[in-house]
C-alpha cells in the first residue's frame, strides 16, 4: 500500500517498491520498475495494478509532476493534500486541484481506475476498440465510453513532426460511404464533391524505414484533396530534395513538386511496383485503419473520422514499442488536452455508436 503524505509526496512502506517519485522521469521511473516486475505488462495487470487508487494516483502524480506537485494555476509548491478526498490545496493562492485538473480526465467522475485501463485498452489495441467493448470491459455505459474514447484519442493525436526525408510514399484513400442513410442537412454538410462522392478522403505521407528505424506514416482528413491541398500537405511533411513515390492519379504531377522532389509515379491500372517505386507501405497502413473502422467502429461520422485516423497513426507509428511503453507514451500526452461532451458532438450531432 502506497502512502500519500499531506504534502503530496509519497511514500512507500519498506519492500514494496512502489515509489515513483525517486526518479525524475517517468519513463525512468519505467525502466526501473521494470526490474521490480511492478509495473504492469499486461491489460489483466493494469487493470489489477491501478485498482488500487492510491497507487493510480502515485503513478499519475509522477507523470504528471515529476519534480513534486506544484500548483496549477500559480505554480507554488508544496501544495497541501487533502488525503481522504485526493486532492491538493494550493497554501499561496489557496485553490484545490486534483490531477485530473487540466488534463483529458478533468471534470470526469469516472475514476483512474477505470480511465487508466481503458487508455491502456485504446493504445495497445491493433484494430481499436469500440465503446461497447470498453462499456463492458469497466462497467460503465456505452455512451461513456464512447465519451472516455474520444478523450483518450485527443492524448493519441500527435502534434509535432519532424520532417520526412529519404523515400516518401504519398497515396489518397477514401473512407466511408453511408450517405444514403444520413439526413439530408447532414448530407449536405458532408459530401463535398470531388473524388468517392459520399466518402471522405484522407491523404497519407509515409517515411520508408531505414537503419532498423521504422517507417512512420502522417495522415489527413481532407475536407477537398485537390492539388493545392494536396501539395500543401506534402510540402509540409517532405523534406525538399526527398524522393517521393506516388501512383499516376495523385494530382501533383505539374508545378512545383517534381523540382522539389525527385518524383517517381508508379501506373496502378498496369503495374503494382517498379523497383522502388510503389506505394506498398502505405497500402499496408490503409488496410490497417479499414480494417479497424469497418470492423471495429463500423461506421464513423466524417465530423470524427480524423480522431479515429490519429489514433490509428499513433499506433503504427508506434508499433515496434511494447504495450507499457505505448501507454506511458499516450498517458505523457494528458495535460493540456481537453474536450467537452458538446465540442465532441458538436451542436447538431449526436454521439454515435461506434
Ligand atoms: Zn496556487
Amino acid at each position: 500500500m502506497t502512502q500519500v503524505s499531506r504534502s503530496g509526496g509519497v511514500s512507500s512502506p519498506p519492500n514494496k517498491g512502489n515509489n515513483i517519485l525517486d526518479t525524475p522521469a517517468p519513463l525512468l521511473y519505467l525502466s526501473s520498475m521494470n526490474k521490480r516486475k511492478a509495473f504492469p505488462s499486461s491489460l489483466a495487470e493494469a487493470i489489477r495494478y491501478f485498482a488500487d487508487p492510491d497507487v493510480a494516483l502515485t503513478f499519475l502524480v509522477s507523470l504528471r509532476w515529476p519534480k513534486g506537485v506544484s500548483c496549477p494555476a500559480c505554480e507554488a509548491k508544496n501544495p497541501g493534500f487533502l488525503k481522504t478526498r485526493r486532492i491538493w490545496k494550493c497554501r499561496d493562492c489557496g485553490r484545490q486541484f486534483s490531477v485530473k485538473l487540466g488534463t483529458i480526465f478533468e471534470d470526469s467522475p469516472i475514476g483512474l481506475d477505470k480511465w487508466l485501463p481503458a487508455l491502456w485498452m485504446l493504445a495497445n489495441s491493433k484494430n481499436g476498440i469500440s465503446s461497447y467493448e470498453l462499456g463492458r470491459a469497466l462497467g460503465v455505459t456505452q455512451k461513456t465510453g464512447w465519451f472516455m474514447l474520444h478523450r483518450i484519442r485527443l492524448a493519441m493525436q500527435t502534434r509535432t513532426w519532424a520532417k520526412m526525408r529519404g523515400h516518401i510514399e504519398a497515396d489518397e484513400t477514401f473512407i466511408g460511404g453511408k450517405a444514403k442513410f444520413m439526413h439530408w442537412s447532414k448530407r449536405k454538410r458532408v459530401i463535398r464533391g470531388s473524388g468517392g462522392m459520399d466518402k471522405t478522403p484522407v491523404l497519407g505521407i509515409l517515411e520508408r524505414g531505414t537503419d532498423g528505424k521504422a517507417s512512420r506514416v502522417r495522415a489527413t482528413v481532407a475536407k477537398n484533396l485537390n492539388q493545392r491541398g494536396i501539395r500543401g500537405h506534402v510540402l509540409a511533411t517532405v523534406e525538399k530534395g526527398a524522393h517521393l513515390y506516388t501512383d499516376t492519379t495523385m494530382q501533383y504531377g505539374k508545378g512545383r513538386l517534381p523540382k522539389l522532389y525527385q518524383h517517381e509515379a508508379i501506373n496502378h491500372a498496369r503495374e503494382y511496383a517498379r523497383g522502388q517505386v510503389h506505394t506498398n507501405s502505405l497500402e499496408n497502413f490503409w488496410s490497417l485503419l479499414k480494417r479497424a473502422i469497418k470492423g471495429t467502429y463500423v461506421s464513423v461520422d466524417p465530423f470524427h473520422l480524423f480522431r479515429y485516423v490519429d489514433e490509428q497513426v499513433r499506433r503504427f507509428n508506434e508499433r515496434k514499442s511494447n504495450d507499457r511503453q505505448r501507454f506511458v507514451s499516450a498517458l505523457a500526452d494528458i495535460v493540456g488536452r481537453r474536450v467537452t461532451y458538446r465540442e465532441l458532438t458538436g451542436a447538431d450531432l449526436k454521439p454515435a455508436t461506434t
